[in-house]
């Protein structure tokens, strides 16, 4: 474990400001005297991008790259073109630092609503492929604006890509005290990529006798998520459906404002960066209404995966507490940020 802590800063756009401060708050309450942490602020996102076209210059890049990790805001605005802060500047980062694991833990804290009946015990973490399927930018358009046009996306998936994600997946399902791994694809229509994924997920699970495993096709674990999440433990998936899951996954336990994930390069040859699931919220930004708790999780991920993870179970306690406690008097951004700040320190 490392006495410093060198963090690059992202707060991007709209309540990703706002909840940024609250992240950065409760991690220097957390970290202890020893522990020097050093931040570095980047300008990129939607104001950067009006005022001067740029999205991610690769000077910014190697610069983001001379840090412990990466912790990020949000990032997007309706004012610019879809697509364009989304692939010039996150599938950029995300395929320069390698983050091939897409970490998100799902969490039904006590005291907080779901719609499902019956509050079931939900506990569960998704491990979403990060660098492949149809997020490579492979494919086109034909005969584009004609009535005959013809798009294409590939999804692309290499033995190389499935297994480092998979064997990170049953790493931690391993380490985690009910070990049990499921794959979630669509091998029946899916027949190329999911018998690949199937293939490689049986083959590492040899590896792991402990971990009990399980298959299902995506559309049966949008069910399952509904009616029986607490089945789960940890889940392995490709790019997309993992988007797709990890938002059913955000709803049923509490909504996006507690909804933490990790951008993950696991060998630590790159930063890795840590965020909210959650996007920049335009429509309550400046309000005060943000719910900064799913950016101080997010700052527990990355505790844990630097090391300090005594820091790391310090915040989540601090975050159940005061989910406990909450009574449904509404407090600002800040006040929840100052709340979770005195907890993780006392
Ligand atoms: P993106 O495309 O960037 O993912 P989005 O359009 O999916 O963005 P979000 O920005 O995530 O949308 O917001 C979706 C809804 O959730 C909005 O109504 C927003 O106000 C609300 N919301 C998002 N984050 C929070 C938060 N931290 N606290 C409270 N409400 C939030
Ligand atoms: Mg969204």
């Amino acid at each position: 474990m490392s006495r410093s802590l060198n963090l690059a800063v992202i707060p991007g756009d709209g309540i990703g400001q706002e909840v940024v401060a609250q992240g950065l708050k409760v991690l220097s309450a957390v970290l202890p005297q020893d522990v020097k942490l050093e931040t570095k602020e980047y300008d990129l996102g939607a104001k950067r991008w009006h005022r001067t076209g740029e999205t991610l210059p690769d000077a910014e890049l190697d610069s983001l790259r001379e840090h412990d990790a990466i912790l990020l805001g949000a990032i997007g605005d309706p004012s610019v073109p879809s697509g364009v802060l989304e692939r010039g500047l996150l599938l950029k980062l995300r395929f320069a630092f390698d983050h091939y694991v897409n970490l998100r833990p799902s969490k039904l804290f006590p005291n907080t609503a779901t719609p499902l009946a019956g509050r079931p015990e939900i506990d569960f973490v998704v491990v979403r492929e990060g660098t492949e399927g149809p997020y490579t930018g492979n494919g086109g358009s034909l005969r584009t604006g004609t009535p005959a046009e013809v798009a294409t996306e590939v999804s692309v998936n290499t033995a190389y890509g499935v297994e480092r994600v998979v064997r990170d997946a049953f790493a931690r399902a391993d380490a985690r005290p009910r070990k049990k791994l499921t794959l979630v694809h669509k091998n029946n229509v899916l027949v190329y990529a999911g018998h690949m994924w199937k293939k490689i997920f049986d083959q590492v699970a040899r590896e792991y006798p402990a971990v009990t495993t399980d298959y299902l096709h995506v559309d049966a674990a949008t069910i399952f998520f509904v009616t029986q999440p607490e089945r789960f433990d940890v889940i392995v998936t490709d790019n997309l459906f993992g988007d797709i899951l990890t938002d059913l996954a955000a709803a049923v336990t509490g909504g996006i404002g507690l909804a933490a994930s990790g951008n993950i390069n696991p060998t630590g040859e790159f930063p890795s960066m840590f965020e909210p699931v959650h996007g920049s919220a335009p429509d309550i930004a400046g309000t005060g209404k943000a719910d900064p708790t799913a950016t101080v999780l997010s700052v527990a991920l990355l505790l844990r995966h630097l090391g300090h993870e005594a820091e790391a179970v310090r915040i989540e306690d601090a975050v159940a507490a005061d989910l406990a406690d909450r009574d449904g008097t509404p407090r600002t951004t800040d006040e929840i940020g100052d709340a979770l700040a005195v907890r993780v320190a006392g």
